[in-house]
């Protein structure tokens, strides 16, 4: 059984890693390089606050343009929506129309042209890079479809090595909470490349769960894995919502992988076009029509 998340302390120390693509800096908690310091007084209270709400991911009013003039594209046009906390969300639609943007804008790697983004009740479109940074390290984790493991490490050292980054101990109790519910426990001396693709996604959610974020975000977890590993991925996802009331927000593109969620936000064109709640596959391949892609 998984135990309830708690709140915890931290202190930080430098980050050991030099640079990273967005995909290791999301893990490593590092900042993207954006707009300066706006506003961190009232981090804190907030955090305090929003511990009660049930939305932990606000968005108000989003948007997302790149470039400028004829070549502009709005990946994301003025796009609201609410992320309850303990539910699965997937995030569907079709190539092109804003999941990734969506996702990266949402979990802080990216930043909206307009609108703002609250995660536990902090907006964070107003925080400058180191708060932000922190902010993703204690309360986002991140799940991707290539996995993200750095080759060189072992299991245990991939799964620790946000925490050691940020000069955490992780709770021993909770370690093998983890490791045991990811199935992992004879597998964690070995490297990536002596693991299948199931076995290392499992090593990268691992490493997302053992912070014990306030939200995890996944972008196609499913999308490079064999049917059997698929749905060892998706039970170990709506576990980690149903034991512990861990908040997930899957991008996917496969109706079965969306069946696991409790909601299914249907994205065109940037903006969200359908809304529904837990729903077969039957039922979300008919959502689907009509989208386009
Ligand atoms: P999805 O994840 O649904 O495939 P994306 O969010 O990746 O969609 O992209 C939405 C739109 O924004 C697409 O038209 C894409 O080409 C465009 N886009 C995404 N990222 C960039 C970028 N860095 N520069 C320019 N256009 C981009």
């Amino acid at each position: 059984m998984l135990i309830p998340r708690r709140s915890r302390t931290c202190r930080t120390r430098p980050s050991l890693l030099a640079r990273g693509d967005q995909s290791n800096a999301a893990i490593a908690g590092q900042s993207t390089p954006r707009r300066k310091l706006a506003n961190v007084g009232s981090v804190q209270q907030a955090q305090l606050q929003s511990e009660q709400t049930t939305q932990v991911v606000a968005a108000s009013g989003v948007s997302r343009r790149y470039g400028e003039g004829d070549t502009a594209v709005t990946a994301l046009n003025d796009v609201s929506v609410e992320i309850e906390r303990g539910k699965l969300t997937a995030v569907m639609g079709p190539s092109g129309s804003g999941k990734s943007t969506l996702m990266h804008i949402l979990a802080g790697l990216d930043r909206p042209t307009e609108g703002s983004v609250l995660i536990d009740g902090i907006d964070i479109t107003q925080l400058g890079d180191d708060a932000l940074t922190r902010l993703r390290r204690d309360k986002i984790g991140f799940v991707f479809q290539f996995f993200n493991l750095l080759p060189m490490l072992t299991a245990r050292e991939n799964i620790l090595l946000p925490m050691s980054i940020a000069g955490r101990e992780p709770d021993p109790q909770w370690f093998d909470t983890v490791i045991d519910e990811t199935g992992l426990r004879d597998r964690l001396t070995h490297r990536p490349a002596e693991l299948s693709g199931g076995q290392q996604q499992r090593v990268a959610i691992a490493r997302a769960l053992l912070s014990r974020p306030a939200v995890l975000f996944a972008d196609e977890p499913t999308g490079n894995l064999d049917s059997t590993a698929s749905d060892e991925i998706l039970q170990l996802l709506r576990r980690s919502v149903d034991s512990v009331g861990q908040t997930v927000v899957m991008v996917t593109h496969d109706p079965i992988a969306a069946a696991i969620a409790d909601r299914i936000l249907f994205l065109s064109d940037g903006r969200i076009v359908k809304d529904i709640g837990r729903s077969t596959e039957d039922q979300i391949v008919d959502a689907m029509k009509g989208l386009g892609g």
